[in-house]
């Protein structure tokens, strides 16, 4: 088999664990498997980068962030690759560029275009274990760009798109995707398969395991993932297409989010465009919404809206509702930074009905106030207040017996 196993921040943590890894490595090689390996930068480092910079400028240039923070993985790429010559294996590293991973112009959360991965065939052919720096890839021009927070999942998933590998395993520090945060609840249990959709819905409700773009890459391509620990030898857990026994369950797990506020806007007047008007603004702002709610009032004749956006975009999105406030005539602008959105996914809900309805329940039974629902085919989330969030979690996670 061909395997792209990627390493991330925690796994390559300090030179223990990278001669921890490299003999990983060495063994699947051994095991009479082609490797490719993809590494993060050593954990707190791609932080530490950050803060260097803005202890210079609040606002440095993104070009320049780029070629910062990808010296990151470089750093993890060389040590790694020295690791697994040392153990009389041949390991050759390679920046984004010698891989050829070629990505839009948009720094700091460049986009992958296109990948030619000669370099890396090559080394395969003669019996090389190539160790690519995860995270980075450069544009047309030359310049050297990152992929957002989390990128190096990213890099893993492409390259074994782009070579067609058998499976791709993302290593790190917990033994794989739960049904919720072993945090809050301590019986939450390991899946062992869960589909591509699901882990979206969950990667991007804030379980953190993998980088969303990374999930939505395999969709596409196909690419079967594992989610599993360096630390153990446990077999982890498959991201993978939807099958029928995934069917069989409501709801796979349960996800929270705290990372969001809630930005109203009172009383507008209420007439085509209002929130054309005022979701293109906030759009162009490059701002992400996530729920939105409207409710009329009696005599139809105002609206309020309110909907999330994340916590980091809050001062921007909040000055552009109070101008679009202003010139609508609306009664003004009011932020909620207390809120927390929990969320049910299972692609069982497709097949399946009354499973929002026991959510309610169940929440309404700790007198739980839900402030805005959304719904999509496999998940319910629901926004509350976030002093509840651990609470909702915990009853919710027992509701629909995922514990074990
Ligand atoms: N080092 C980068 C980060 O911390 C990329 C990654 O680890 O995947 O976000
Ligand atoms: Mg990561």
């Amino acid at each position: 088999m061909l395997i792209v196993q990627k390493y991330g921040g925690t796994s390559v943590g300090s030179i223990e664990r990278i001669k921890a890894v490299a003999e990983r490595v060495v063994n699947t090689k051994k095991a009479g498997h082609d490797v490719v390996v993809v590494v993060s930068a050593m954990a707190g480092e791609t932080d530490k980068l950050i803060s260097l910079a803005k202890e210079i400028s609040d606002m440095p240039p993104e070009r320049e962030m780029d070629l910062l923070l990808s010296s990151g993985e470089r750093i993890s790429a060389a040590l790694m690759a020295i690791a697994i010559n040392k153990l009389g294996q041949k390991a050759k590293s390679f920046t984004g560029r010698q891989v050829g991973i070629i990505t839009d112009t948009s720094h700091t959360k460049a986009r992958i275009e296109r990948i030619s991965a000669e370099s890396v065939r090559e080394a395969l052919q003669e019996g090389i274990i190539p160790v690519i720096a995860g995270f980075q890839g450069i544009t047309e021009t030359s310049e050297v760009t990152t992929l957002g927070r989390g990128g190096s999942d990213l890099t893993a998933v492409a390259v074994a798109a782009a070579l067609n590998a058998d499976l791709c395993e993302i290593y790190t520090d917990v033994e794989g995707v739960f049904t919720t945060d072993p945090g809050i609840v301590p019986n939450a249990r390991k899946l062992e398969k869960i589909s591509y959709e699901e882990m979206l819905e969950l990667a991007s409700l804030g379980a953190k395991v993998l980088q969303t773009r990374s999930v939505e890459f395999a969709m596409k391509y196909d690419v079967p993932l594992v989610v599993r620990s360096s630390f153990s030898d446990k077999p982890g857990t498959l991201v993978v297409k939807e099958d029928r026994d995934m069917e069989r369950v409501l709801v796979s797990g349960v996800a929270y989010d705290k990372n969001q506020v809630k930005i109203t806007i009172m009383s507008v007047p209420d007439r085509p465009g209002i929130a054309a008007r005022l979701f293109k603004e906030v759009a162009d702002a490059n701002i992400v919404v996530d729920m939105i709610v409207q409710n009329i009032s009696i005599d139809g004749k105002f609206a309020d809206i309110s909907f999330t956006v994340p916590k980091a975009d809050k001062d921007k999105a909040v000055e552009i509702t109070e101008k679009v406030s202003e010139a609508l005539g609306a009664k003004g602008v009011s932020v909620d930074e207390n809120i927390a959105k929990v969320s049910i996914v299972g692609v069982g809900m497709k097949t399946h009905s009354g499973v929002a309805a026991k959510m309610f329940e169940t929440l309404a039974k700790e007198g739980i106030n839900i402030m805005m629902i959304s719904t999509s085919e496999i998940k319910v989330s629901c926004v509350i207040d976030s002093k509840y969030t651990e609470l909702a979690v915990r009853v919710l996670h027992d509701a629909f017996e995922l514990g074990s």
